[in-house]
């Protein structure tokens, strides 16, 4: 590829990908890495490297006002060998859209889109090939200026990271409960909900503490103003099945446009449901649960594609489903999209790019 750097290690055959994968923890040989310097005329050196550590001042950027954007999306090897990623354009779309709001450069999609698809053959050995599994790819852009005061940095680093991973249930895809609350808020109207930048998660870390401490594994966060209105679970976003009609809260800016919720509903429209992104009131759902027109509510994301829902807390009140296996909707969109992911249902919406 025209002006791309290889940097590639010489001991790169002995690739062993562990047995037992934790979310995360394991990286491919490799990284991506492109700089941003106003002064060199935009982003520079995009190279091809060693996965290692990165020399930063104390006085960066990021460091301070925390000018950080990432992206999550996921490599797949199929069953004939190919090596496929989902939607792929969508997501550096998204990451050029919280550059914006974050006064971060944006950077070339189609020329990154092609260093990442270099990468990926480089390092293919890392992707595992057992059910269930893939390649996690992480895309992250942050300010390097080693200076104080409170500006959009000149110098920016760009990198992407990949990392193998195993399902996100390993013992099967199990129904979760979570807790809805009024404490805490994670987006407003003309904030940064929608995007994905790194003081978003720093902000969760909390609420999830004590939603864990109670046995919850997410929170389902409400909006800001008049704390009626479900909003995103975690890092998820949240569908509701009603009787006769799916519904998911619209995008008001301050929901995370997840990608994953996106082909949910080109799905669902697809098979002919009654579709609807609006408000949906906490007060609406418990109504249709107590007199039983409420089905079922799960959480859309890359990282476990769908989770079902076991059990909603909200004060005294708790609405119960089935805890032992997942939601029937659910199940039969995990069942499209892993499907897709994996070469075993035809591709008829052209979501997947071939990287061999
Ligand atoms: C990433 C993310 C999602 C899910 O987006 P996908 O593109 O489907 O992975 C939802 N909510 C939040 C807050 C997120 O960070």
């Amino acid at each position: 590829m025209d002006n791309l750097i290889y940097e590639l290690e010489s001991s790169h055959e002995e690739v062993n990908v562990p047995e037992k994968l934790i979310f995360g923890q394991t990286f491919s040989t490799h990284a991506f890495e492109m700089n941003y310097d106003s002064e060199a005329g935009g982003w520079i050196n995009p190279t091809i490297k060693k996965f290692d550590v990165i020399n930063l001042s104390p006085a960066a950027l990021v460091f301070h006002y925390g000018q950080a954007i990432f992206e999550g999306l996921k490599a797949y090897k199929q069953e004939n060998g190919n090596i496929v990623m989902f939607r792929p354009e969508k997501n550096f779309e998204r990451l050029n859209s919280s550059a914006r709001k974050m006064c971060i450069p944006e950077i070339d999609i189609n020329f990154v889109m092609k260093a990442l698809i270099e990468l990926i053959r480089i390092d293919k050995d890392w992707i595992p090939d057992n059910p269930g599994h893939s390649l996690y790819i992480r895309p992250v852009v942050f300010a390097t200026d080693p200076m104080l005061g409170v500006k959009p940095g000149v110098k920016y680093k760009f990198m992407i990271l990949l990392s193998p991973v195993g399902p996100y249930y390993p013992e099967g895809f199990k129904p979760v409960p979570i807790m809805a609350t009024k404490k805490y808020v994670r987006a407003v109207r003309g904030g940064v909900g929608d995007c994905k930048t790194a003081g978003n998660y720093a902000a969760s870390l909390l609420a999830q503490k004590e939603a864990q401490k109670l046995g919850f594994t997410q929170v389902l966060y409400l909006d800001a103003l008049e704390q009626k209105y479900i909003e995103e679970v975690g890092t998820m976003n949240m569908f509701v099945h009603f009787k006769d009609e799916v519904a998911t809260p619209r995008l008001t800016g301050t929901i995370l446009p997840g990608i994953t919720r996106m082909s949910v509903l080109e799905i669902l429209k697809d098979w002919g449901y009654n579709v609807n992104e609006r408000d949906i009131s906490l007060q609406e759902i418990i109504e249709n649960y107590n007199n039983n027109s409420l089905l079922e509510l799960f959480g859309t994301g890359t990282a476990a594609v769908i989770s079902s829902i076991s059990k909603l807390k909200y004060n005294d009140i708790e609405l119960l489903f089935n805890a032992e296996s997942a939601g029937e909707l659910g199940t039969k969109l995990y069942t499209q999209l892993t499907g897709i992911q994996y070469g075993i249902i035809e591709d008829k919406y052209n979501w997947l790019t071939k990287v061999e």
